[in-house]
């Protein structure tokens, strides 16, 4: 017998030997449209919602909030105590939280009165919540609530493979996370969080790796947390201090095999080449992985990395830029199989965004700026209603169901406003020789030390419901340095092609002069000595484009799906009564709708029976459902519409 099979392969070059920089998210200034108000929504409604939650004792539905470190400080005393309540993992909600609380009172409340109060009583949650946590450390650095107050008969010993599933590093990941905010929040000042996450981390150090124990944790989190953290140190501290957080990192990840694709440890790491798996441990997996290779140089990390961000991207992704088809315990499917009814899980948003980040950092390249962005605007900025008194757990593509108030796992609830308001570190990213523009948001942002300057960067855009953006340039003194304009691409995935295609800027001037467009990897360098007050106005195409999907997707077949600049749109049932039918064939324009979600750029046509066709942003969608699905479960919010 005979058998033939071919193989195709893409070479790429390897990263730059030098990643880039990580712009920390400090105090900013917001100045846009659309960003002002989801901020001011998370601030003053979202996270003090998730606060009350946390504080709550008669939770039935997900439990497990600061009570269970107010037992666990308790048990560390030796004083009677209560048990673990909720998931083995539930202090997850609580660091997140923490670390959202952070994030939000660096935001300059510009003086709204409804932001500062909120912010007024984030800063009295923090110094309530903060001794608390800390007294649920155990002496030698480590924190997990659940294993301090675990049932000693059946959790016998930290660390240990009987129990990988008990979430020791995800929790950990979480705690040493939110310290970076912390610091950053407190400008260094106030370090219990810090030199609390220090002793944790180094608790691993003392207990895992080579020679020592070997582990890995049944979710990750802590792989890519500990490198967020050691580079951190390295920076504040500049003496190799966070290097062996790096080194763990690895050792955790280089440790995954004998197990499953669920939490991807079926072979090891730098052999994976297709996503699998649980969604979110899988983001989080290849998130920690792409850190280990932008700072190792490892050419196997490096190479699976890519391969599984290849397959990721161009045979299981959303157009809205979500993971997970949820066919697998919610997870990745095969290849091209993305039902509408898709998972898209909150937090795999979240992870996908720093996998996303972290392999713009170590290719230099704009077009993972231009995925993340994708899933930020689509995936993640929709799962929190209007209003910020719900969220989604799932983001499918086409649905019927409202979303929750809260969840039997609400792992979610915390990782959305952390990542949603952290503006600063996905707007700009510093190298050697300048400054990264990679986001379009209105604001105010100071990029430190930038060839040996400080740059306050001032944007101002409508983005994304305009195109228009002017970035003001005022370096503290005047050097020489190149400013890399991102130039948004819309191809994002081979999986979408997209009519009419957008890739370019339609104008790019410095002080008013026109600078020559030349695009590599996504960016226009523009060097010249920058003075305060330079000024770089672009105009980003905006145009409705008709997106459509790889034959190989069935449950896109026929159909047909709306973007304009970043955003998807959906259509609602709320707008029109039959959204079951084809599109018709009338011009599709945008319009401004004031009076819809405090201002919504909306998208106008006509159905096939001529009958107006109206399309709302994705982010938007289900705001008018009231808290009950329809009893026929028939989608009311739809991506893809019939052709
Ligand atoms: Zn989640």
């Amino acid at each position: 017998m005979k058998s033939e099979s071919s193989l195709k392969a893409k070479v790429h070059f390897p990263p730059k030997e030098k990643r880039l920089d990580v712009v920390y998210t400090k105090r900013y200034k917001i100045d846009s449209p659309l960003w002002n108000d989801r901020a001011k929504i998370l601030i003053t409604s979202w996270i003090p919602y998730c606060v009350s939650q946390i504080e709550r004792t008669d939770l039935t539905l997900g439990e497990g909030g600061l009570d269970n470190f107010i037992e666990a400080g308790k048990a560390l005393r030796g004083e009677p105590h209560g048990k673990h309540l909720g998931y083995v993992f539930s202090n997850a909600w609580v660091h997140q939280t923490i670390e959202s609380m952070c994030i939000a009172l660096m935001i300059d409340p510009q003086g709204d009165p409804e932001i500062i109060a909120a912010q007024e009583k984030m800063k009295v949650t923090l110094e309530k919540w903060i001794p608390i946590i800390l007294a649920a450390q155990e002496p030698d650095g480590y924190l997990q609530t659940a294993f301090t107050l675990r049932d000693t008969n059946r959790w016998k010993e930290r660390w240990s493979p009987r129990t990988r599933g008990n979430h020791e590093g995800y929790v950990a990941g979480y705690f040493i996370e939110s310290a970076i905010n912390h610091y950053t929040l407190t400008e260094g000042k106030d370090k219990r969080l810090y030199d609390a996450a220090k002793k944790l981390a180094d608790c691993w150090v003392a207990n895992i790796g080579p020679g020592k124990k070997v582990w890995f944790d049944g979710h990750q989190e802590m792989e890519q947390a500990l490198v967020r953290f050691g580079r951190f140190v390295n920076d504040m501290e500049g003496n190799g201090r966070g290097n062996s957080y790096i080194a763990l990192s690895k050792f955790l990840l280089d440790s995954r095999a004998g197990g499953s694709e669920y939490d991807q440890s079926h072979v090891p790491v730098q052999q994976q080449y297709e996503a699998v798996g649980h969604a979110v441990r899988a983001v989080y997996n290849y998130s920690g992985m792409a850190d280990v290779a932008a700072e190792t140089g490892d050419i196997d990390y490096q190479s699976a990395v890519m391969s599984l961000w290849n397959n990721m991207v161009n045979k299981k992704y959303y157009v809205t830029g979500g993971v997970g088809s949820g066919e697998t315990s919610e997870g990745f499917g095969p290849n091209y199989s993305l039902r509408n009814n898709a998972y898209c899980e909150s937090c795999s948003s979240c992870g996908l965004i720093f996998f996303q980040y972290k392999m713009n950092i170590a290719y230099h390249d704009a077009k993972y700026a231009d995925m993340y962005e994708e899933t930020m605007y689509n995936a993640l900025l929709g799962s929190i209603d209007l209003e910020g008194k719900h969220f989604y757990y799932t983001n499918p593509l086409s649905t019927s169901a409202p979303r929750d108030a809260w969840h039997v796992c609400p792992c979610c609830v915390g990782n959305i406003p952390r990542t949603l308001l952290m503006i600063p570190t996905w707007t700009y990213v510093k190298g050697d020789d300048g400054i990264y523009v990679n986001m379009y948001i209105g604001s105010t942002i100071n990029v430190e030390r930038v060839v040996g300057t400080d740059v306050e960067m001032v944007q101002k855009t409508e983005y994304p419901w305009k195109g228009d953006v002017s970035i003001t340039v005022n370096p503290k003194q005047t050097k020489e340095f190149t400013v890399y304009v991102r130039v948004p691409d819309r191809k994002t995935s081979e999986l979408y092609t997209s009519v009419p295609v957008v890739n370019s800027l339609k104008s790019l001037t410095i002080n008013g002069k026109t600078v020559p467009m030349n695009i590599v990897k996504g960016y226009i360098a523009i060097t010249r000595k920058w003075k305060k007050g330079d000024k770089i106005d672009l105009l980003i195409p905006m145009e409705v484009q008709q997106i459509t999907a790889d034959e190989n997707i069935e449950a896109d077949r026929g159909r047909v799906a709306l973007r304009f600049g970043p955003l998807i749109f959906n259509v609602e049932k709320a707008d029109q009564p039959d959204i079951n039918q084809s599109i018709g064939t009338s011009p599709l324009l945008v319009e401004w709708r004031p009076d819809l979600f405090r201002g919504t750029m909306t998208i106008k046509g006509t159905w096939a029976d001529g009958t107006p066709l109206v399309a709302i942003p994705n982010y938007l969608r289900s705001n008018r459902l009231g808290t009950t699905p329809p009893a026929d479960r028939t989608p009311t919010s739809l991506v893809w519409i019939k052709k």
